[in-house]
């Protein structure tokens, strides 16, 4: 990517399935994110989003009136909407499949799985279901629904996902059978960049996971890669933003930023819900960002990204307004046998208030 198009980016992510709180998300826009200089929403509609071009695969209510309405508050607030779109990988939470491989079973990579999550070995054998890379009438469904959301929000930068893909290359895959997972990865990426970026002149993000090498840099199988796919990282194209998400902590440091701007990416880490998590990944982004200056790399990095796994429901935009709105900068004590979901989503509040003061002048 040319250095005078890299967009500075102050990014927050949500997932939002319910149409019940889009006039609560438009004021969160106004109100919370753009007084804290927040660039870009990051809008995740898995698993649902009302589509015109194929009603058999939606799933919740939010659709293209809603997208319209959250779009023009945005746009007056003077932030871009990235919508989320998961391919590959994640079709769906464990064992229950996305709406698409319901619909369309032929889909599954690994159809013949016990149908009870308790009968799974452990979370590396199986996580969640994948779509068959091999096979390429998924995208008579994915392209159009990929397009219908874009034009629906008038967005003109889309998020693929593709975080935490296992199930690739399985050798119980007729179709896969004897192809590698780099192969197979790079190839989902370039169908999927050929139209995004090149057809439709949008740009593209993905998560950046699956393109790190776990074990050179001390990662976990999660955030890293430890089955050959990051070979990928080769045999895709350099204009894709890469997410970078760590959500944990690491005293090795995270120098895999340092290895996309090398080879020439663009990176957006990004951070959860912990403060120190968040302030020590921004810290480590920006030291392997000057460090991979002062060497000349040709990639940058663009800014962070600030995760947000709760369902975006009125009762979690309503406990993060009033954060945002007082700039909250540390996490209250929280008696430890609160149960996680009736926690405040204080961590979520402090990261972003910390990565927008952080990076309020930072330019790629
Ligand atoms: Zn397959």
């Amino acid at each position: 990517m040319k250095a005078h198009l890299i967009p500075a980016m102050r990014a927050v992510h949500i997932r939002v399935d319910h149409a019940a709180v889009t006039d609560n998300l438009c004021r969160y826009i106004k109100e919370g994110l753009a007084p804290l200089g927040i660039t870009h929403l990051v809008i995740e509609f898995n698993p649902g989003y009302v589509f015109k071009c194929f009603p058999e695969l939606s799933f919740g209510d939010f659709g293209r009136e809603h997208a319209q309405k959250v779009a023009a508050a945005a746009k007056e607030a003077g932030i871009e909407i990235i919508p989320l779109f998961m391919c590959l990988g994640h079709q769906g939470w464990r064992l229950d499949t996305s709406m698409l491989l319901k619909v369309y079973p032929e889909f599954i990579e690994r159809p013949h799985l016990p149908t009870e999550a308790e009968h799974l070995p452990h979370d590396l054998f199986f996580y969640c279901h994948s779509w068959c890379a091999s096979n390429d009438k998924v995208y008579d469904y994915v392209l159009p629904m990929i397009d219908e959301i874009m034009e629906d929000f008038g967005a003109d930068m889309i998020h693929v996902g593709m975080d935490e893909v296992f199930d690739l290359a399985e050798s119980t895959c007729p179709c896969c059978s004897g192809k590698t997972r780099p192969f197979l990865f790079a190839r989902t990426v370039n169908i999927l960049h050929d139209h995004i970026v090149r057809e439709k002149g949008w740009q593209m993000l993905m998560w950046a996971d699956r393109l790190n090498n776990a074990k050179e840099f001390g990662y976990h199988a999660w955030e890293g890669d430890i089955w050959d796919t990051w070979k990928a990282i080769d045999l895709i194209p350099k204009d894709i933003i890469m997410a970078d998400w760590h959500y944990d902590m690491n005293e090795q440091g995270f120098r895999g930023i340092e290895r996309f701007i090398e080879k020439g990416f663009t990176v957006l880490p990004a951070a959860w819900r912990k403060l120190d998590q968040t302030q020590y990944l921004l810290d480590e982004a920006l030291k392997w960002r000057d460090s991979a200056k002062e060497k000349g790399y040709s990639g940058a990095m663009a800014g962070m990204m600030v995760t947000s796994w709760n369902n975006c429901t009125n009762e979690f935009l309503d406990a993060m307004l009033p954060m945002l709105k007082d700039r909250i900068q540390e996490e209250p004590e929280i008696d430890p046998d609160t149960p996680r979901e009736k926690r405040p989503p204080a961590g979520i509040a402090a990261s972003i208030v910390h990565m927008a003061e952080k990076l309020k002048d930072y330019q790629p």
